[in-house]
């Protein structure tokens, strides 16, 4: 009985740590496997290399002959560090990434053999990619998609594989991927941002946006992990009763990391320092067998790339080390979720973060625009940043009683509260002399030394200033951080574009001077903005009660936070900024609520098998095992058996109830999932999963939990909580 549980349990028992040797200072190898500038500079002539940089800055397209040299640069230095294949890597809208990989190795006519690989290969590639989904995008244009060269993330080597960062469109132009939308959101935001940088800077010429991501997950034993059809299929539990310790004792967040785990993370880092990830913090998180890494902030693109790259990464060396990693958003009930801050700024090519104040009261001036301007960008779009990190596993954390909140608010602290209300008070029109100074002296100029001290922190916020940069909170751990970017930088990029041409007005028409104007439009984002900001507890009643007074928007599950892609405001943004198409948005629409249903989908079917499979027979074995015993003891007391058997007897009945429902409940929710099934809009379909097939799950598990309970631990065939979590 249950064999694989216990057979699992003894082989993770008997592992042992994997020591992992350290060879030498990670600087002198990172980034090894990366053809980057430097590579380049051995490899290329100057020609090409100036023509690649240009590429990379100003997303200038390479020529053909130039792409011939690049390619046979690229595949000298990839076959001397091994590569035997090369691959293009895109980012398909199923959010993973995917990968195609062609030999280098080839044939001339006459049968010799070599290695090719020219500016073609390079450039553009056509993976036959009809099963990735494209929301329709290819059948409505008949149009393949092909993937293209992203100069601006560098190749890299992996295993024996030269990977080439691409994105992926229909020849029509269309994007299918996260990546296209996200290059095209960031032009828009260097552009935006570029402009009003300038008000404050003539050498600024370019910004780019910054992202440093931090990821959580949970690392559970191999052998466990495989033991349980639910974390192998749907990537979480599905059922399983809470351990009797839990993470209630707070001794794992930032504890002494186990060997085992933690020649995983030696391994993994090393590995990521060949491929120029710049891996910078782990530690323990809160829940137990979960833990967090973090990056060293990059270009938003390059970030985005090197997360997807990371999760791979994590994935393979866990295998060595036997052990599966969970991105899920939530795997186990009862303990926190895991999720993947994304922390954000603007950066100008003059190497200054615009959301750092300066030493002048012009730099402060300078932050003091961006930053209110992101604050009014997400006072204007919060629905719109919520959809963009929504999903059936996120679902779990948004607006399900978990970190941090389905509503979008700001937290700026009591400090930079302050500077802002100073701010709200400035006159209308010019300013005097007084008051010019009075601003420069005591508002503006104060903010470094706020910031100095500025300690807040507030972890129920979804949106917070840390003092220069702000970190996106709700991201999800399994998320592709390129859509919560795109959105991000599009809504600032379209507030910028707002912001600049308002200041300009002010000075061509009132002949008020710069600094006037952008004090006079940033009091008034100040006043309209202002029910974006929350200091208090994000998790509160209150707080949800307070955030619907101010209309802001409240959305729990995947079908309704979508639904505001489409809407007329978002598709003039996505127009303003040339991010997307209508076309484009409503394909990525429907793939996202196709997405919502086919993992409800399977979730719904592994409670099928796991009910029918597992539950049911378990609770039958322990039933009749109580069954026999009363039977026993009736047979030898006859009626006088009720004294001893009556505990027996009632749990015989619980052990009932608790089958009868769960069949009951499982057989409606199969019902529930038919009827589901034949709907063809996609939003009704989503939202039928949503409200009539999801919530049987909770109740099956309630049932199932408290089987599991009362059950002869011998007899339970699911892996415990217990076990999953605590055995290292
Ligand atoms: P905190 O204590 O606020 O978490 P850290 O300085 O350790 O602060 O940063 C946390 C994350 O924020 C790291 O991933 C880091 O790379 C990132 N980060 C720091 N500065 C910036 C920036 N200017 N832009 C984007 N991310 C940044
Ligand atoms: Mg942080």
């Amino acid at each position: 009985m249950s064999l694989s549980r216990f057979k699992a349990l003894t082989e993770s028992g008997n592992r042992v740590s994997i020591g992992i040797a350290e060879n030498g200072r990670r600087s002198d190898f990172f980034a090894n496997n990366v053809f980057n500038e430097k590579k380049m500079l051995q490899y290329l002539t100057k020609d090409a290399l100036e023509s690649v940089k240009n590429a990379i800055s100003s997303a200038s397209k390479i020529d053909r002959k130039i792409a011939d040299q690049v390619a046979e640069a690229m595949k000298g230095w990839a076959i001397s560090m091994g590569a035997t294949h090369y691959t293009h890597w895109f980012q398909p809208l199923t959010g993973a990434t995917a990968e195609k990989h062609d030999a280098f190795f080839d044939l001339l006519a006459d049968g010799t053999a070599l290695e090719k690989f020219g500016g073609g290969q390079l450039v553009q590639q056509e993976p036959d990619a009809s099963s990735f989904p494209s929301g329709g995008i290819r059948n409505t244009f008949e149009a393949r998609g092909y993937t293209a060269w992203d100069p601006t993330s560098p190749a890299f080597v992996y295993g024996t594989t030269l990977c080439i960062p691409t994105i992926f469109v229909s020849y029509t132009g269309e994007a299918l991927d996260n990546k296209a939308p996200l290059l095209r959101a960031l032009a828009a935001v260097d552009d935006a941002a570029t402009a009003v940088a300038r008000y404050f800077d003539k050498n600024v010429t370019k910004v780019h946006a910054t992202l440093g991501w931090e990821q959580e997950y949970f690392l559970i034993d191999k052998a466990l992990a495989q033991s349980r059809p639910d974390i192998v299929l749907t990537g979480r539990t599905l059922v399983g009763n809470s351990a009797a310790k839990g993470q209630q004792l707070d001794d794992h967040y930032f504890g002494v990391i186990h060997n085992r785990v933690l020649s995983f993370m030696s391994d993994l880092e090393k590995e990521c320092t060949k491929l120029g990830i710049p891996l910078k913090t782990r530690h323990n998180e809160v829940a137990p067998n979960q833990f967090e890494l973090a990056a060293i902030f990059e270009e938003a693109n390059l970030a985005v790339d090197h997360n997807l790259l990371l999760m791979d990464v994590m994935d393979k060396v866990a295998d060595k080390h036997k052990f599966k990693v969970l991105f899920h958003e939530k795997p186990f009930a009862g303990i926190n979720g895991s999720g993947k801050h994304n922390n954000w700024s603007l950066a100008t090519d003059t190497g200054v973060n615009l959301l750092s104040p300066g030493s002048t009261p012009m730099k402060n001036l300078q932050f003091l625009t961006f930053f209110i301007n992101t604050i009014k960008a997400v006072d204007t779009y919060e629905e719109l940043l919520r959809s963009s990190i929504a999903s059936a596993s996120n679902d779990h954390r948004l607006g399900a009683n978990e970190a941090p909140p389905a509503i979008f608010s700001i937290f700026i602290g009591s400090q930079l509260s302050n500077v802002l209300d100073e701010l709200e008070g400035v006159s209308k029109g010019k300013l005097s002399p007084e008051e010019k100074t009075e601003l420069k002296l005591n508002v503006v100029g104060k903010i470094p030394e706020i910031l100095l001290d500025n300690t807040d922190r507030n972890r129920t916020s979804p949106f917070a200033f840390t003092g220069n940069k702000f970190e996106m909170r709700g991201v999800g751990a399994k998320t592709n951080s390129a859509k919560p970017m795109t959105i991000l930088n599009t809504i600032v990029a379209k507030q910028l574009q707002e912001f600049k041409k308002e200041v300009d007005t002010l000075i061509d028409k009132k002949g008020l001077k710069k600094d006037e104007a952008v004090f006079n439009v940033l009091r008034e984002y100040i006043k309209t903005s202002k029910r974006i900001r929350f200091d208090g507890d994000g998790y509160s009643k209150e707080w949800e009660n307070e955030a619907k007074k101010r209309k802001l928007s409240n959305n729990k599950n995947t079908p309704d936070a979508l639904q505001v892609l489409t809407s007329k405001e978002s598709l003039a943004l996505f127009k303003a900024t040339k991010v997307m198409s209508e076309v484009e948005i409503g394909a990525r629409l429907a793939v996202e609520l196709d997405t919502y249903i086919l993992n409800i989908q399977i979730e719904g079917r592994v409670y099928n098998e796991l009910v029918y499979g597992y539950i049911i027979p378990a609770g039958i074995a322990y039933q009749n095992k109580l069954i026999s015993n009363v039977a026993g003891l009736k047979e030898i007391y006859g009626a006088a058996h009720k004294k001893f058997s009556e505990g027996q007897l009632a749990m015989i009945e619980e052990i009932g109830e608790h089958l009868d429902a769960i069949k009951k409940m499982t057989d409606a929710m199969t019902d529930a999932r038919r009827k589901a099934n034949v709907i063809s809009d996609g939003k009704r379909k989503a939202e039928a999963y949503c409200h009539n097939v999801r919530p049987y799950f909770d109740e099956i598990r309630k049932h199932s939990d408290k089987l599991e309970k009362l059950l002869d631990d011998q007899l339970w065939p699911l892996t415990k909580y217990r076990e999953l979590l605590f055995v290292k």
